[in-house]
C-alpha cells in the first residue's frame, strides 16, 4: 500500500489486501493520513493499480448520490473515452464525442470559457445606451416588463446578443461522464455546465470562477425598486441524478459584485448561481467543494409554482458535507421540497451576511454537526431564514466553538418567523462524521480544488 503522508488532503483510494484492512481500521488510516475523503477499497487479491482519481467512484452510502445505482461517473470508460483538454472548445468536443458512453474528461489548466469579451457576442444594433434610454423607469415606468418587446427593440436585440452568449458560455455534459481537473490549478473562467437530463455524472477538482452575463435583463417589476436579473450558474443540475460534485472551489473570482455597476439605482448584477439543482433533480452529494465570495450561492429548487411542486415534490434530495461555505450573502443553500442532508460544513460569515439555511417550501433540510465561525455583529439567529412554513432539524451545530440551537436562537432574535423543529426523516447515508468543533480545523484544510493530490 501505498505510504501515507501526514497533513495531505488527498482523497485516497487505497487499494489493499483483504488482510492487511483487517490490520488496520479505517480510522487508524484516515488519522495517519492526517485528512478526510479516504476510501479504502478492499479487492481480493491485491491490485498494483496506481491511485486514479479519475477512475474513484463515490463511496457506498456516502451522501444521497449514492442511493440505488450509485454514482460512477466515467470510471468504466475505455481508453477511446479518456480525453484531456486544455481549451473550451475542446473541452465541449470531448463532451459530445462517444454519446453516454462511459468517459473521463481530464482538464488541464485553466479553460477560458467567457469568449474574447462581451462584445464579441453583441448583434449588429445593439447597444446599451439605446437600452438604458429607452427602459429608464423614469419614462418607461415599473410595472410593465419588457417581455413583449419586438426583435428589433433594445430588449429584443439584448435577447439576441444574450443567445450568442448562452450557446458559448454552456456545456452539456452527458451521461457516465467524469470531468476531473489535472493536478492543483485547473479549472474554467465563466464557465456554465449543464448537467441536464442525465445520469450518473462525477465534477472533481475543479475551480469555477463564476460567469458574468453580458447582457443581464432589466425587471421593473421585480420587487418596489426593480431588478438586474442575470443567467448563468457555474454549474446547474438540471432534472439529473446521481452526481458527485467533489472538491470543487466555486468563486467570483476577479470580478466580485462590489465592482459592478449600478443602474437604475440598482446594482448591475450579473452573477446567477454558483450551484443549482432544480427541477426534479435526485440524488446529488455535494463534498469537500469550497463555495466562497459569492452572493447568491446554491438553489435547490427554484420556484414555489405549482408546476415546478409536480416536478420536484418528492426529489431534490441532496447531500451537503465537508463543504467551506465562505464570504457569502445568502443560499448556503436554500431549500424547496427536498430532502437535504447538510453535515459537518464549516460556514465563514461576515460583512453582507444575509443567511445561510433558506427554510423554503415543503423542504425538509436535515442541519447536523456543522461549524459557525461568524464575525462580530453577524447574529446566529440569521443562520436558518425562514421562506415558509416547513420544520428542519437542527443538532450539534457549532457556532463561534460554541454549542447552539440554531432553532432557538433564530426564534428569540426573529419572533415574527417561528421555526419548528422536526424534518420528519433520519439520513442514513454517512460515510463518516467528524465532531463539530474539529470540523472547521479539516474542512478549511482539505476542501476544495487543488487538494485531490
Ligand atoms: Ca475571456
Ligand atoms: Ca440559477
Amino acid at each position: 500500500m501505498a505510504p501515507l503522508h501526514r497533513n495531505e488532503c488527498h482523497a485516497r483510494v487505497i487499494t489493499v489486501r483483504a488482510v492487511t484492512v483487517r490490520a488496520v481500521t479505517a480510522r487508524a488510516v484516515t488519522a495517519a493520513a492526517g485528512c478526510a475523503a479516504l476510501v479504502l477499497t478492499v479487492t481480493t487479491p491485491a491490485s498494483a493499480r496506481p491511485f486514479d482519481p479519475a477512475r474513484q467512484t463515490l463511496a457506498a452510502h456516502d451522501g444521497w448520490a449514492s442511493y440505488g445505482t450509485g454514482t460512477t461517473g466515467g470510471a468504466a470508460a475505455d481508453a477511446a473515452h479518456v480525453y484531456t483538454v486544455t481549451t473550451w472548445d475542446g473541452f465541449k468536443a470531448a463532451l459530445a464525442d462517444g454519446g453516454s458512453a462511459p468517459k473521463i474528461v481530464k482538464v488541464k489548466g485553466t479553460i477560458d470559457a467567457d469568449g474574447p469579451d462581451c462584445a464579441s457576442f453583441e448583434v449588429p444594433g445593439y447597444d446599451f445606451g439605446a437600452y438604458l434610454t429607452r427602459y429608464d423607469p423614469a419614462t418607461w415606468g415599473r410595472t410593465t416588463t419588457l417581455d413583449a418587446e419586438p426583435d428589433d427593440s433594445p430588449e429584443g436585440l439584448r435577447r439576441a446578443s444574450a443567445a450568442r452568449q448562452d450557446a458559448y458560455v454552456k456545456a452539456d455534459v452527458p451521461a457516465n461522464t467524469t470531468v476531473i481537473g489535472v493536478g492543483r490549478d485547473a479549472g474554467f473562467k465563466g464557465a456554465s455546465l449543464q448537467i441536464k437530463g442525465v445520469d450518473n455524472v462525477i465534477v472533481r477538482n475543479l475551480s469555477f470562477e463564476s460567469p458574468l452575463d453580458c447582457f443581464p435583463q432589466w425587471d421593473p417589476t421585480d420587487t418596489a425598486a426593480g431588478n438586474w436579473n442575470s443567467e448563468y450558474d457555474s454549474a446547474v443540475i438540471y432534472g439529473s441524478t446521481h452526481v458527485w460534485m467533489d472538491h470543487d472551489t466555486f468563486t467570483d473570482g476577479d470580478h466580485p459584485d462590489s465592482t459592478l455597476p449600478s443602474y437604475f439605482g440598482r446594482l448591475y448584477e450579473q452573477h446567477d448561481g454558483e450551484l443549482d439543482i432544480v427541477k426534479g433533480a435526485d440524488y446529488v452529494t455535494a463534498s469537500w467543494n469550497v463555495f466562497a465570495d459569492h452572493d447568491k450561492t446554491i438553489l435547490v429548487g427554484n420556484s414555489d409554482s405549482a408546476a415546478t411542486a409536480a416536478v420536484d415534490r418528492g426529489h431534490l434530495k441532496v447531500t451537503f458535507h465537508h463543504d467551506l461555505f465562505s464570504n457569502l450573502v445568502e443560499r448556503a443553500p436554500r431549500v424547496r421540497f427536498g430532502q437535504v442532508d447538510s453535515y459537518d460544513n464549516h460556514f465563514v460569515a461576515g460583512d453582507g451576511y444575509s443567511y445561510s439555511y433558506g427554510i423554503g417550501m415543503e423542504s425538509q433540510l436535515v442541519a447536523e454537526h456543522n461549524a459557525f465561525t461568524l464575525a462580530d455583529g453577524v447574529n446566529a439567529g440569521s443562520v436558518l431564514k425562514k421562506w415558509k412554513e416547513a420544520p428542519l432539524t437542527a443538532d450539534d451545530n457549532y457556532v463561534n466553538g460554541a454549542l447552539t440551537d440554531l432553532i432557538a436562537v433564530h426564534n428569540a432574535e426573529v419572533p415574527g418567523e417561528v421555526l419548528r423543529s422536526g424534518a420528519g426523516w433520519t439520513p442514513t447515508l454517512r460515510t463518516r462524521v467528524d465532531p463539530a468543533p474539529a470540523v472547521p480545523g479539516i474542512v478549511d484544510h482539505c476542501a476544495g480544488a487543488g487538494r485531490l493530490g
